[in-house]
């Protein structure tokens, strides 16, 4: 299959390729799209063989559900058997945007889409391109993030490109994502309603509108597999990736290097914009400032790409703790770490 890369403005959205892009999504074919949080691989999500070639493209486990992405709030309605009150008020007040909710399934949608689960995860996105593409395509857009398994998520359609080129009829290219994390996703089918993954809503956002809510400590969770050889590789670039915290985190980072360097490695480090000039050796990748979180968001799948092009073999990071968005980072960090974490201040057994 020839995958075809079409530019598309958020601002002047094309009319023509969009009905051409949801034509394909109709008839059963795939398009890959920007949205506000990462780039989307999507397919009709009422067509079983459509979420079969979904799988297949992204090398994915059949049985991890993708998210279906609908244009219209009413249209919730058409997915999902019960909206408990919680659900509707937070979606009211988040939507659209980076915002997944978990609800129970009608029969309608396919238990291909749903991985086998008898839950739907439902989205409205706030880019433009992305819903003038659901609206076109008549249907709702079963997608999951538009990366290999395993991979870093996709900022960009070049990123898409790398890993999907020959596997999607189309790739929409409408720039770098906004946002740069995936949704927050809330599963409405416990109470109280339960975090399963964090994006760039936090709990402290989620609970000023619905109250209490739990933050999953297994599925999505920053919490490391507790059985050995369950660790699985998320988000993971070729590197062997190690975050490196606590006090003087920079100088042991610049031992590692150094050591690394003269094994004949070679070393990438990821830290913040303040601390950039710590690092002589290496390749070094500023992640935005301490007072700019949202620019370590928007930059971190793509600098972990980077370091792959650069062929770095270990990648050092600094942890990111910062106030509004560090527990989404460091959730994606840790996992694309593999849970490889360094803290200075505990004590070597
Ligand atoms: P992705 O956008 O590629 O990260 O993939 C979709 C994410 O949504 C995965 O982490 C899934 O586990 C999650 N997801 C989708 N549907 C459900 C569901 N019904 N229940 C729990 N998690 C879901
Ligand atoms: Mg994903």
């Amino acid at each position: 299959m020839k995958t075809r890369i079409l530019e598309v403005s958020e601002e002047h959205i094309d009319e023509n390729i969009i009905r051409e892009a949801g034509r394909i999504i109709k008839e059963g074919g795939l398009v890959a799209f920007p949205t506000e949080t990462v780039y989307g691989l999507g397919g009709n999500a009422f067509d079983p063989q459509s979420a079969k070639k979904i799988y297949a493209a992204k090398g994915r486990p059949s049985d991890n559900p993708l998210i279906v992405h609908i244009a219209e709030s009413g249209d919730l309605y058409k997915v999902a058997a019960e909206v408990p009150e919680k659900a509707k008020k937070l979606s009211e007040e988040l939507w659209p945007g980076p915002l997944t909710i978990i609800l129970k399934k009608l029969p309608v949608v396919p238990k291909e889409t749903t991985g086998g689960l008898d839950t739907v995860a439902v989205r409205l996105p706030s880019n433009r391109i992305a819903r003038a593409l659901i609206r076109a395509s008549g249907t709702f857009i079963a997608a999951p993030s538009a990366n290999r398994s395993g991979r870093p998520s996709t900022t960009r359609a070049s990123h898409v490109a790398e890993d999907l080129d020959g596997q999607v009829e189309m790739i929409l290219d409408g720039g770098g994502s906004a946002i740069g994390l995936e949704s927050t996703i809330v599963d409405f089918t416990a109470e109280p309603p339960v975090i399963l993954r964090p994006g760039y809503y936090n709990k402290k956002r989620i609970e000023e509108i619905i109250g209490p809510v739990e933050a999953d400590a297994g599925l999505e969770s920053d919490a490391a597999p507790k059985a050995p050889g369950m660790k699985y590789r998320h988000y993971a670039p070729k590197a062997e990736m190690t975050i490196v915290e606590g006090e003087g985190a920079a100088e042991r980072i610049r031992e590692l290097v150094r050591e690394k360097e003269e094994q004949g490695k070679k070393a990438a480090v990821l830290c913040s914009e303040e601390h950039k000039d710590l690092y002589r050796q290496g390749f070094v990748f500023p992640l935005g400032g301490a007072d700019n979180e949202e620019e370590t968001a928007r930059k971190l799948f793509d600098v972990l790409r980077k370091t792959d092009e650069l062929g770095a073999d270990v990648i050092y990071s600094e942890a990111f703790n910062t106030p509004n968005l560090g527990t989404a980072i460091m959730n994606r960090l840790q996992k694309a770490a593999g849970h490889r974490i360094i803290n200075t201040e505990e004590v070597q057994e």
